[in-house]
């Protein structure tokens, strides 16, 4: 536990303060119904979203919306993350790509949900913003999650193919590349759009791509080959 003297002014940084401000926030995403199932609830109850923050910013880790983490992005708002986490419905051992490292704290949340068994392998544009992240998932234990440097709007053919695809900014449409590195029965969600967009599930059965929308979201957009 860290206690910071609060008469020197400096930040006052307690664990347990972080950890009851996390329990507060998984209530309230359990109340509005964006955590649905336990896996889920405990993935958040056990990432830390202040090892994913810039220091000064560490204090509005439990406010769920996006903050800032440089190069003009955010670390996404937890309750958009839970959505996502929701509707992918994960399943421990399944490989997993991640369009947008960013701070590296979804790609953490999805870590728990894939086991121990199960890999991430996440793509960031920004390669600051990769080891950065790269830095936060260690700080955190994670050690199933490989962070890679690219456009991840080719996705990442090295580990293809996937079990589960998800884009964490926004596409004009969904790549076609990221529907070819799908497994079968695989499922792919990608906000859709430019910057408001929509979240749409695409999932591949067989010669067989079917899609729905699951609702408006807002998103930085998605560049590269086959982005903005
Ligand atoms: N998932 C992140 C987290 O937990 O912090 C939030 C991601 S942020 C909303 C979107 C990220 O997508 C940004 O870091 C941005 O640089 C990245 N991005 C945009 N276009 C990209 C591309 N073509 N390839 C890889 N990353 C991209």
């Amino acid at each position: 536990m860290v206690e910071v003297n609060i008469y020197d002014n400096t930040v006052v940084r307690s664990e347990r303060m972080f950890n009851t401000s996390r329990e507060q926030l998984v209530n309230r995403l359990v109340k509005d119904s964006y955590i649905k199932s336990d896996i889920v609830k405990k993935a958040f109850l056990t990432i830390p979203r202040e090892n994913f923050v810039p220091e000064y910013l560490k204090l509005q880790a439990y406010v769920d919306r996006p903050l800032e983490i440089g190069k003009g992005q955010t670390i996404s708002a937890p309750h958009m993350v839970a959505i996502m986490c929701e509707a992918l419905d994960i399943q421990k051992g399944q490989k997993i790509l991640e369009i947008g490292t960013g701070s590296g704290y979804h790609a953490a949340i999805v870590s728990q949900l894939a086991g121990e068994k199960g890999h991430i392998y996440t793509i960031e544009r920004f390669e600051d913003l990769a080891k950065t992240a790269e830095q936060n998932l260690k700080n955190t234990d994670i050690t199933n999650v490989t962070v890679v440097v690219g456009d991840g709007s080719e996705g990442l053919k090295k580990y293809e193919p996937y079990d589960r695809i998800y884009v964490t900014c926004a596409a004009p449409s969904v790549p076609n590349p990221l529907i070819d590195q799908l497994k079968d029965h695989g499922k792919l969600l990608t906000p859709v759009g430019s910057m408001y967009c929509e979240l749409q599930l695409t999932e591949k059965k067989g010669q067989e791509i079917q899609s729905k929308d699951l609702g408006g979201c807002v998103f930085v957009p998605l560049v590269g080959k086959y982005g903005h």
